[in-house]
């Protein structure tokens, strides 16, 4: 098995279908970005893999462990938001040794855990500060902040740069990578950006209506889409 297994897994809210029939196997340590219209189920799946919805069928495995009932704290996934939801009362310290205040995890543990992630995110020089002290891009490293310190094996990007501004999130992609790098974490991400997605992939997953349209690398998806949808998607000639 893939370090990540999904296996014909369904969800339906009601009686209504959101995820039909999604197989897919993902590698330890790539970098995979979701794209696809606006309600085709890319956040719904993430919420799976990280425990906020359950599947009405099928299998989400990790490592050879099948994950679906496993309690969300102990999945090793760790997702960020498109709205980064910072605790505007609490520091940045705080903010991003908060998960692990609350499992009460030894002092100097969390301490040497936000140093390290604040040096890779260049919070250093801010973690005093409060949240309307800080840019968009700060709040935006800061949420990222608090999914490290929890040294998932998965991290789950939900559109994380969707609300910054075009210039800032071309540096946050290029931040993502360096991060991605350095980690070597898998990584999930979802994007409605085309480019974005194209930049960051190490292969690409094309959803819409609820199906997968193709998977590959982003290169073989624009020089072979499977069809028009996916052409039309990856910006192919074709
Ligand atoms: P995407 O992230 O691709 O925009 P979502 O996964 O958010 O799509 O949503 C997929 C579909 O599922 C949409 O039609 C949405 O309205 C529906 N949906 C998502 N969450 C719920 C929910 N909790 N209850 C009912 N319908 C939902
Ligand atoms: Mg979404």
């Amino acid at each position: 098995m893939a370090f990540l297994e999904i296996r014909s897994l369904c969800k339906s809210f009601e009686s209504y279908p959101v995820l039909k029939d999604i197989d897919l196997s993902i590698e330890k340590g790539e970098f995979v970005v979701f794209v696809g219209p606006s309600g085709c189920g890319k956040s719904t799946l993430l919420r799976m893999i990280t425990g906020l919805e359950t599947p009405t069928s099928g299998t989400i495995a990790i490592e050879d462990e099948v994950i679906n009932d496993v309690d969300p704290a102990r999945r090793g996934t760790a997702m960020v938001f498109q709205s980064y939801a910072l605790y505007p009362h609490m520091t940045v310290f705080q903010n991003i040794s908060f998960g692990l205040r609350m499992s009460r995890k030894p002092k100097a543990l969390i301490r040497e855990r936000v140093e390290k992630a604040a040096a890779i995110l260049r919070l250093d020089k801010l973690l005093d500060r409060k949240p309307a002290q800080l840019s968009g891009g700060q709040k935006q490293r800061v949420a990222i902040g608090r999914a490290i310190v929890r040294e998932p094996r998965v991290f789950l990007f939900d559109e994380p740069l969707s609300n910054l501004d075009a210039e800032l999130r071309v540096q946050m992609r290029a931040e993502l990578l360096e991060l991605h790098e350095r980690l070597g974490t898998t990584m999930i991400y979802v994007t409605h950006d085309q480019v974005e997605a194209m930049t960051l992939a190490d292969k690409m997953v094309v959803m819409s209506g609820g199906r997968i349209q193709q998977y590959g690398r982003p290169l073989d998806l624009y020089d072979d889409p499977d069809n028009r949808f996916v052409a039309g998607f990856v910006g192919s000639p074709k």
